[in-house]
């Protein structure tokens, strides 16, 4: 095959899309080996076994928190940080995918979700992130919690712009809810909770101390000082732990591939 369109095959793969491999045998040049078009029955089966899996969520009921949300400090400022939202959208559109209803709890962010079936609730502040996705928290089966959540509010919000001054400007701020602890302490028998786990050091021992005190199923870690990962990046390298100390390592990924693999997890669960 030419390296053009390897090099093609390898990018559509990236971004999850999946490819019917090319049959061997006698091909039209005269030469043989790989090239022939795959037999259709083999194209027929493939693309029914492609939507069969895919269902294993069909009358499932999933919540999602993605992107950043924003504290406003006066009109015009807030308090925010760099996630894109990438991840927990495609979370949420794998997870449509495989027939669940989603829905999807997104602070501030430049995408849209594509799939009919996710239902996008967008916010701003952490504050309105915990009162949509307590809504919806108690009738949903599974629930990822994917949002970068602020941790700090200014403690109150000035009307009108502040302006330059030569003092130093003091904003007092305060915690705001956790949103995964709160939904943890309420979590059923039932329910599947799954949250995030962004760290700089001490990465596995921080992740397992959050899945613990937040009472998840599962954290998905992922660490700053690997390069092309975590926010505004279209790839992602993580690492699932479970609540039973199970450990798996992923490679860097598209963060298509990383919600499969995600999901693939929570499907087995
Ligand atoms: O901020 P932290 O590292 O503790 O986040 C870990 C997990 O908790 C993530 O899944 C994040 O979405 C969630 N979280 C939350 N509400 C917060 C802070 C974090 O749901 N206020």
């Amino acid at each position: 095959m030419p390296p053009t369109t390897q090099e093609n095959i390898e990018y559509l793969k990236s971004k999850g899309v999946n490819i019917i491999d090319a049959a061997s045998g006698f091909l039209a040049s005269g030469l043989e080996g790989k090239g022939r078009m795959a037999e259709p029955e083999d194209i027929a089966n493939q693309v029914s076994n492609f939507f069969a899996s895919k269902q294993e969520l069909k009358g499932k009921k999933v919540l999602i928190t993605a992107g950043p949300t924003h504290e406003k400090i006066d009109p015009v400022r807030f308090i925010g940080n760099h996630s894109s939202g990438k991840m927990g959208y495609a979370l949420a559109e794998e997870c449509a995918a495989r027939g669940a209803d989603v829905y999807l709890v997104s602070g501030p962010v430049q995408i849209k979700a594509k799939h009919p079936n996710i239902k996008t609730i967008s916010v701003v502040s952490a504050g309105e992130m915990f009162e949509a996705a307590s809504a919806e928290f108690d009738s949903s089966d599974i629930t990822i919690l994917c949002a970068a959540v602020a941790d700090f509010r200014p403690e109150t919000q000035a009307d009108e712009k502040i302006k330059r001054e030569k003092d130093d400007l003091v904003i007092r701020l305060k915690p705001t809810q956790d949103i995964a602890a709160n939904l943890g302490s309420r979590k059923k028998e039932n329910q599947i909770l799954v949250g995030f786990a962004l760290e700089t050091n001490n990465e596995a021992e921080n992740a397992q101390g959050k899945l613990k005190r937040k009472n998840l199923d599962f954290i998905v870690l992922n660490s700053l000082k690997d390069e092309n990962a975590c926010f505004g990046y279209d790839t992602n390298k993580i690492t699932i732990i479970e609540k039973n100390g199970n450990t798996q390592a992923f490679s860097l990924k598209s963060k298509t591939e990383v919600a499969k693999d995600i999901i693939d997890k929570v499907c087995k669960a």
